[in-house]
Protein backbone atom coordinates (compact mmCIF):
# COMPACT_ATOMS: atom_id res chain seq x y z
CA UNK A 1 0.00 0.00 0.00
CA UNK A 2 2.62 2.62 1.17
CA UNK A 3 4.23 1.07 -2.21
CA UNK A 4 1.58 2.06 -4.79
CA UNK A 5 1.14 5.39 -2.51
CA UNK A 6 4.75 6.68 -2.98
CA UNK A 7 5.15 5.44 -6.87
CA UNK A 8 1.95 7.40 -7.69
CA UNK A 9 3.19 10.71 -5.95
CA UNK A 10 3.76 13.56 -9.01
CA UNK A 11 7.36 13.11 -8.01
CA UNK A 12 7.39 9.79 -9.20
CA UNK A 13 5.06 9.74 -12.18
CA UNK A 14 6.83 13.13 -13.68
CA UNK A 15 10.46 13.10 -12.36
CA UNK A 16 11.30 15.87 -14.75
CA UNK A 17 8.56 18.57 -14.98
CA UNK A 18 6.38 18.55 -18.36
CA UNK A 19 7.12 21.60 -20.71
CA UNK A 20 4.18 23.28 -21.39
CA UNK A 21 4.01 25.83 -24.77
CA UNK A 22 1.87 29.32 -24.75
CA UNK A 23 1.72 31.58 -27.07
CA UNK A 24 -0.46 34.91 -27.70
CA UNK A 25 -3.97 34.59 -28.30
CA UNK A 26 -3.82 37.41 -30.89
CA UNK A 27 -2.59 36.87 -34.26
CA UNK A 28 -3.01 40.53 -35.40
CA UNK A 29 -1.86 43.81 -33.54
CA UNK A 30 -4.86 46.37 -32.76
CA UNK A 31 -3.32 48.63 -35.25
CA UNK A 32 -4.43 45.42 -37.70
CA UNK A 33 -0.59 44.73 -38.85
CA UNK A 34 0.45 40.74 -38.38
CA UNK A 35 2.51 39.91 -35.60
CA UNK A 36 6.20 38.64 -35.64
CA UNK A 37 7.62 36.01 -33.04
CA UNK A 38 9.74 38.45 -30.92
CA UNK A 39 11.74 35.68 -28.56
CA UNK A 40 10.84 32.52 -26.80
CA UNK A 41 11.11 32.32 -22.83
CA UNK A 42 10.99 29.46 -20.07
CA UNK A 43 10.46 29.43 -16.72
CA UNK A 44 9.51 26.81 -14.32
CA UNK A 45 6.10 27.17 -13.04
CA UNK A 46 5.08 25.72 -9.08
CA UNK A 47 1.46 24.71 -9.78
CA UNK A 48 -0.66 22.62 -7.67
CA UNK A 49 -0.56 19.74 -10.24
CA UNK A 50 2.81 20.07 -10.05
CA UNK A 51 6.00 22.00 -11.55
CA UNK A 52 6.29 22.27 -15.24
CA UNK A 53 7.97 24.02 -17.22
CA UNK A 54 6.19 27.14 -19.51
CA UNK A 55 8.03 27.66 -22.66
CA UNK A 56 6.91 31.01 -23.80
CA UNK A 57 6.29 32.88 -27.28
CA UNK A 58 6.27 36.34 -27.69
CA UNK A 59 4.80 38.30 -30.25
CA UNK A 60 5.72 41.91 -31.70
CA UNK A 61 4.22 44.41 -33.55
CA UNK A 62 6.79 45.43 -36.27
CA UNK A 63 4.92 49.17 -36.48
CA UNK A 64 3.74 50.17 -33.02
CA UNK A 65 6.10 48.01 -31.42
CA UNK A 66 3.62 46.44 -28.61
CA UNK A 67 4.76 43.15 -27.23
CA UNK A 68 1.89 39.98 -26.86
CA UNK A 69 2.17 37.97 -24.20
CA UNK A 70 -0.10 34.63 -23.32
CA UNK A 71 -2.98 35.79 -21.45
CA UNK A 72 -3.21 31.71 -20.39
CA UNK A 73 0.08 32.01 -18.69
CA UNK A 74 -0.79 34.95 -17.06
CA UNK A 75 -3.94 33.27 -15.57
CA UNK A 76 -1.89 30.41 -13.97
CA UNK A 77 1.37 32.44 -12.75
CA UNK A 78 1.89 36.02 -12.13
CA UNK A 79 4.99 37.62 -14.53
CA UNK A 80 8.23 37.13 -12.82
CA UNK A 81 7.22 34.92 -10.69
CA UNK A 82 7.52 30.95 -10.21
CA UNK A 83 4.66 30.27 -7.82
CA UNK A 84 1.45 29.75 -9.28
CA UNK A 85 -1.87 31.58 -8.36
CA UNK A 86 -3.12 27.79 -7.03
CA UNK A 87 -0.27 27.37 -4.63
CA UNK A 88 -0.26 31.26 -3.39
CA UNK A 89 -4.56 30.33 -2.43
CA UNK A 90 -4.01 26.95 -0.92
CA UNK A 91 -0.81 28.60 1.26
CA UNK A 92 -3.55 30.90 2.40
CA UNK A 93 -5.77 28.81 2.81
CA UNK A 94 -3.84 26.32 4.67
CA UNK A 95 -1.81 28.74 7.32
CA UNK A 96 -5.39 30.80 7.72
CA UNK A 97 -8.07 28.56 7.77
CA UNK A 98 -7.13 25.51 7.98
CA UNK A 99 -4.35 26.76 11.04
CA UNK A 100 -1.58 24.34 9.30
CA UNK A 101 2.06 25.78 10.42
CA UNK A 102 4.51 26.33 7.65
CA UNK A 103 6.16 23.22 8.42
CA UNK A 104 2.89 21.18 7.53
CA UNK A 105 2.15 23.60 4.29
CA UNK A 106 5.66 22.64 3.15
CA UNK A 107 4.79 19.10 3.88
CA UNK A 108 1.64 18.58 1.44
CA UNK A 109 3.26 20.52 -0.98
CA UNK A 110 6.04 18.66 -0.85
CA UNK A 111 3.78 15.23 -1.70
CA UNK A 112 2.93 17.37 -4.75
CA UNK A 113 6.26 17.72 -5.77
CA UNK A 114 6.68 21.60 -5.32
CA UNK A 115 9.99 22.52 -2.91
CA UNK A 116 9.47 25.32 -1.23
CA UNK A 117 11.38 26.66 1.86
CA UNK A 118 9.20 27.91 5.46
CA UNK A 119 10.19 31.00 4.67
CA UNK A 120 8.89 31.00 1.09
CA UNK A 121 5.84 29.75 2.70
CA UNK A 122 5.49 32.79 5.57
CA UNK A 123 6.22 35.46 2.31
CA UNK A 124 3.43 33.83 0.01
CA UNK A 125 1.37 33.68 3.64
CA UNK A 126 2.02 37.54 3.87
CA UNK A 127 1.02 37.88 0.14
CA UNK A 128 -1.81 36.09 0.05
CA UNK A 129 -3.38 38.56 2.92
CA UNK A 130 -2.68 41.49 0.64
CA UNK A 131 -4.53 40.03 -2.38
CA UNK A 132 -7.13 38.89 -0.25
CA UNK A 133 -7.48 42.57 1.02
CA UNK A 134 -7.24 44.02 -2.42
CA UNK A 135 -9.79 41.35 -3.91
CA UNK A 136 -11.48 42.65 -1.07
CA UNK A 137 -11.50 46.29 -1.82
CA UNK A 138 -12.30 45.88 -5.37
CA UNK A 139 -15.44 43.83 -4.77
CA UNK A 140 -16.78 46.68 -2.31
CA UNK A 141 -19.13 48.07 -5.07
CA UNK A 142 -20.58 43.89 -5.77
CA UNK A 143 -20.95 43.59 -2.30
CA UNK A 144 -23.07 46.80 -2.05
CA UNK A 145 -25.57 45.73 -4.81
CA UNK A 146 -25.77 42.09 -3.36
CA UNK A 147 -26.48 44.00 0.15
CA UNK A 148 -28.65 46.41 -1.60
CA UNK A 149 -30.79 43.45 -3.30
CA UNK A 150 -31.38 42.08 0.38
CA UNK A 151 -32.91 45.11 0.97
CA UNK A 152 -30.03 46.52 3.02
CA UNK A 153 -27.51 45.29 5.59
CA UNK A 154 -27.73 45.02 9.43
CA UNK A 155 -23.81 45.89 10.81
CA UNK A 156 -22.81 44.47 13.45
CA UNK A 157 -19.70 45.17 15.14
CA UNK A 158 -17.03 43.63 17.59
CA UNK A 159 -13.50 44.22 18.80
CA UNK A 160 -11.36 41.75 20.11
CA UNK A 161 -7.69 42.17 22.03
CA UNK A 162 -5.24 40.77 24.06
CA UNK A 163 -3.49 43.01 27.40
CA UNK A 164 -2.27 46.22 25.91
CA UNK A 165 -2.02 44.66 22.28
CA UNK A 166 -3.88 46.76 19.67
CA UNK A 167 -7.84 46.21 19.16
CA UNK A 168 -8.62 44.43 15.92
CA UNK A 169 -12.24 45.78 15.10
CA UNK A 170 -14.78 43.84 12.50
CA UNK A 171 -17.56 45.05 10.89
CA UNK A 172 -19.87 42.36 9.04
CA UNK A 173 -23.73 42.03 7.60
CA UNK A 174 -25.49 40.11 10.15
CA UNK A 175 -27.94 39.38 7.19
CA UNK A 176 -25.60 37.92 4.27
CA UNK A 177 -22.49 37.27 6.51
CA UNK A 178 -20.13 38.82 4.66
CA UNK A 179 -17.36 40.73 6.77
CA UNK A 180 -17.05 44.48 5.77
CA UNK A 181 -13.93 45.50 7.11
CA UNK A 182 -11.15 45.10 9.47
CA UNK A 183 -9.38 47.80 11.31
CA UNK A 184 -6.21 47.83 14.21
CA UNK A 185 -6.99 50.86 16.29
CA UNK A 186 -5.32 51.79 19.74
CA UNK A 187 -7.95 51.60 21.66
CA UNK A 188 -11.66 51.46 21.65
CA UNK A 189 -12.23 55.16 22.55
CA UNK A 190 -14.93 56.37 19.75
CA UNK A 191 -12.40 58.65 18.44
CA UNK A 192 -10.46 55.74 17.24
CA UNK A 193 -14.05 54.16 16.16
CA UNK A 194 -15.76 57.17 13.79
CA UNK A 195 -13.21 57.04 11.22
CA UNK A 196 -13.61 53.29 10.77
CA UNK A 197 -17.33 53.86 10.60
CA UNK A 198 -17.55 56.66 8.02
CA UNK A 199 -15.57 55.07 5.60
CA UNK A 200 -17.96 51.88 6.26
CA UNK A 201 -20.74 54.97 4.97
CA UNK A 202 -18.41 55.81 2.67
CA UNK A 203 -18.27 52.36 0.69
CA UNK A 204 -21.57 50.93 1.90
CA UNK A 205 -24.30 53.47 2.59
CA UNK A 206 -25.79 53.75 6.33
CA UNK A 207 -26.93 50.11 7.50
CA UNK A 208 -30.72 49.29 8.03
CA UNK A 209 -29.64 48.74 12.23
CA UNK A 210 -26.70 48.17 14.09
CA UNK A 211 -25.44 45.32 16.50
CA UNK A 212 -22.88 45.62 19.09
CA UNK A 213 -21.54 45.43 23.09
CA UNK A 214 -22.23 48.02 25.67
CA UNK A 215 -18.53 49.76 25.28
CA UNK A 216 -19.16 52.98 26.15
CA UNK A 217 -16.49 54.08 22.65
CA UNK A 218 -18.58 51.77 20.19
CA UNK A 219 -21.95 53.20 21.96
CA UNK A 220 -20.71 56.75 21.54
CA UNK A 221 -18.94 56.23 17.96
CA UNK A 222 -21.81 54.69 16.44
CA UNK A 223 -24.63 57.70 18.03
CA UNK A 224 -22.73 60.10 16.04
CA UNK A 225 -22.38 58.49 12.71
CA UNK A 226 -25.33 57.03 12.23
CA UNK A 227 -27.81 58.97 14.97
CA UNK A 228 -30.59 57.77 13.31
CA UNK A 229 -30.49 53.60 12.75
CA UNK A 230 -32.29 51.38 15.57
CA UNK A 231 -28.98 50.66 17.58
CA UNK A 232 -29.11 47.07 19.24
CA UNK A 233 -27.39 45.77 22.09
CA UNK A 234 -26.33 41.91 21.30
CA UNK A 235 -27.75 39.92 23.40
CA UNK A 236 -24.66 37.55 23.93
CA UNK A 237 -22.70 40.57 25.08
CA UNK A 238 -25.57 41.70 27.38
CA UNK A 239 -26.56 38.39 29.42
CA UNK A 240 -22.61 37.59 29.72
CA UNK A 241 -21.85 41.65 30.88
CA UNK A 242 -25.09 40.94 33.36
CA UNK A 243 -24.43 38.06 34.29
CA UNK A 244 -20.78 39.20 35.42
CA UNK A 245 -21.96 41.85 36.91
CA UNK A 246 -24.85 40.66 39.28
CA UNK A 247 -24.59 37.21 39.77
CA UNK A 248 -20.03 36.76 40.22
CA UNK A 249 -20.22 36.77 43.94
CA UNK A 250 -22.82 34.18 43.58
CA UNK A 251 -21.06 32.17 40.86
CA UNK A 252 -17.93 32.29 43.22
CA UNK A 253 -19.86 31.15 46.18
CA UNK A 254 -21.48 28.16 44.43
CA UNK A 255 -17.78 27.28 42.71
CA UNK A 256 -16.28 27.45 46.20
CA UNK A 257 -19.14 25.07 47.57
CA UNK A 258 -19.24 22.86 44.73
CA UNK A 259 -15.33 22.35 45.33
CA UNK A 260 -15.41 21.74 48.83
CA UNK A 261 -18.02 18.92 48.31
CA UNK A 262 -16.16 17.40 45.21
CA UNK A 263 -19.33 17.85 43.91
CA UNK A 264 -18.19 17.94 39.85
CA UNK A 265 -16.04 14.34 40.50
CA UNK A 266 -19.25 13.18 42.06
CA UNK A 267 -21.73 14.52 38.98
CA UNK A 268 -18.90 12.92 36.45
CA UNK A 269 -19.38 9.84 38.21
CA UNK A 270 -23.19 10.16 38.10
CA UNK A 271 -23.58 11.10 34.00
CA UNK A 272 -20.95 8.36 33.30
CA UNK A 273 -23.46 5.85 34.84
CA UNK A 274 -26.45 7.26 33.90
CA UNK A 275 -25.24 7.34 30.10
CA UNK A 276 -24.46 3.26 30.47
CA UNK A 277 -28.01 2.77 31.70
CA UNK A 278 -29.27 4.78 28.51
CA UNK A 279 -27.44 2.93 26.04
CA UNK A 280 -28.55 -0.24 27.64
CA UNK A 281 -32.12 0.91 27.22
CA UNK A 282 -32.02 2.35 23.73
CA UNK A 283 -34.82 0.13 22.41
CA UNK A 284 -37.38 1.47 25.11
CA UNK A 285 -36.59 5.05 24.63
CA UNK A 286 -37.81 3.83 21.08
CA UNK A 287 -40.98 2.67 22.52
CA UNK A 288 -41.24 5.93 24.94
CA UNK A 289 -41.22 8.32 21.34
CA UNK A 290 -43.95 6.32 19.83
CA UNK A 291 -46.07 6.89 23.32
CA UNK A 292 -45.57 10.41 22.95
CA UNK A 293 -45.70 11.00 19.04
CA UNK A 294 -49.04 8.63 19.15
CA UNK A 295 -51.10 9.40 22.27
CA UNK A 296 -51.26 5.42 23.03
CA UNK A 297 -50.87 4.52 26.68
CA UNK A 298 -47.49 2.91 28.08
CA UNK A 299 -47.88 -0.98 27.97
CA UNK A 300 -47.41 -2.09 32.01
CA UNK A 301 -44.62 -4.75 32.12
ZN1 LIG B 1 0.65 47.45 -34.10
Amino acid sequence: MIRLYNDTLPSALFSSPPVIRFRSEENRCSCGKTLFVQKTRRKTVFSMTGPFKAHETLYLCRTCRQVYRSKDLRNIVARCCNVAWDVLVFVGKSLFQRCLTTDQVCHELELRNIELSPSEIEYLGRKFILYLALAHRQATPRIEQAMNRNGGYILHLDATHEGDAPVLMTRMDGLKQIVLGNVKIPSEHADHIVPFLEQLQKNYGTPIACVHDMGTGLCKAVSLVFPDIRDFICHFHFLRDAGKDLLEPSYGQLRKDLQKHSATTRLGDMIRDILQRIDSQTADAGQLTNVITEGHAVENR
